[in-house]
């Protein structure tokens, strides 16, 4: 049966579905290539702030682009990634890309904005995690408060006082972290307290139906509440409408990310949309050769 639909099987391989064993090892074979053949590309999504409607960040997402499948969604991947290891290689990469992508518009004289990137446990917890992270600083000359790590509650639960000792270690780098997904995970009030970041992210899960949920009101109300009493910014995902915005706006969320402003987007978009923001106008190039 498998052969009816020979490799096109492991595109419809999600999360949520319990893959065959012969499916992973399609994909996994696919991830080798795509790490050795330079299959992956970054978006970057911006991040508003809600008071001026600027951008002073984006954050960067995975994508990964199949010779035979086309574009495959992290979400088809990343977990696996995880599982299989290969997330530490393809993290390293995005980490470097990044960085580097950051120094490119700044190089192009556009406002300084942030890079946030995504970490997952595997890559969290790997030995050499602060080394990678101040190697890709130091390859960009981009400077550390310039950069962000977005982390979940999960990953931190799993070994909280090994978490909070490298977070604590990124954090006097002068990196920031940000806790991504808020709500979704399991961490407590207490241990939340010593996290050393500066913001959270308000899952967009609460979000979608914030114009006339009550319960998911009550909940974005509370994260910002608690947010602010913690001394950490508010950043709302997944806002797709003017409502959604409203609400936000009104009930003191400090950022925002999503559709309404903007998708994900490729480096010379982002740079138009900061240009357009008033920024001074490129002089050069600001997409990265793609050999690297
Ligand atoms: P995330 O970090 O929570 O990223 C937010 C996701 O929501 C992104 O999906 C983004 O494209 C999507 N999104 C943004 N605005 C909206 C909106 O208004 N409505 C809706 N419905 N969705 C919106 P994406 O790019 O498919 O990434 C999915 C997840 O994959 C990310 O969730 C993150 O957990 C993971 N991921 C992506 N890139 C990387 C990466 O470079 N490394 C690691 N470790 N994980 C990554
Ligand atoms: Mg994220
Ligand atoms: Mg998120
Ligand atoms: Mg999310």
């Amino acid at each position: 049966r498998a052969k009816e639909t020979g490799n096109n099987r492991f595109l419809f391989y999600t999360r949520e579905m319990n893959a065959s064993v012969e499916d992973k090892l399609l994909l996994l074979e696919g991830l080798r290539n795509a790490v050795e053949q330079q299959q992956f590309s970054l978006l970057y999504q911006p991040k508003v702030d809600l008071r001026s409607g600027r951008i002073f960040g984006v954050e960067a997402l995975i994508r990964w682009h199949h010779p035979e499948h086309g574009m495959i969604s992290p979400l088809r991947f990343i977990g696996l990634a995880e599982e299989s290891g290969l997330i530490v290689a393809i993290g390293d990469w995005v980490l470097r890309t990044a960085c580097r992508q950051n120094m490119a518009w700044r190089a192009a004289g556009l406002a300084p904005i942030s890079m946030s990137v995504n970490v997952s446990p595997r890559q969290f917890e790997e030995l050499r995690l602060v080394e990678r992270v101040a190697l890709a600083l130091e390859d960009s000359k981009l400077p550390a408060d310039a950069l962000e790590l977005e982390v979940t509650e999960s990953l931190i639960m799993r070994d909280l006082a090994q978490s909070v000792g490298k977070m604590g270690e990124l954090k006097a780098m002068g990196i920031s972290l940000s806790i991504d997904d808020f709500g979704t995970g399991y961490s407590s009030l207490s241990a939340l307290k010593s996290f050393p970041i500066s913001s959270l992210k308000i899952d967009k899960s609460f979000v979608s139906e914030l114009a006339d949920n009550l319960d998911d009101q009550a909940i974005a109300m509370a994260v910002i509440s608690l947010g602010h009493k913690l001394n950490l910014r508010v950043i709302a995902e997944g806002v797709e409408t003017e409502q959604q915005r409203d609400f936000l706006r009104s009930n003191d969320c400090d950022e925002m990310q999503g559709y309404l402003f903007s998708r994900p987007l490729p480096p010379d978009e982002v740079a138009t949309l900061l240009q357009a923001q008033g920024w001074p106008a490129i002089n050069t190039p600001v997409t990265l050769d793609a050999c690297d």
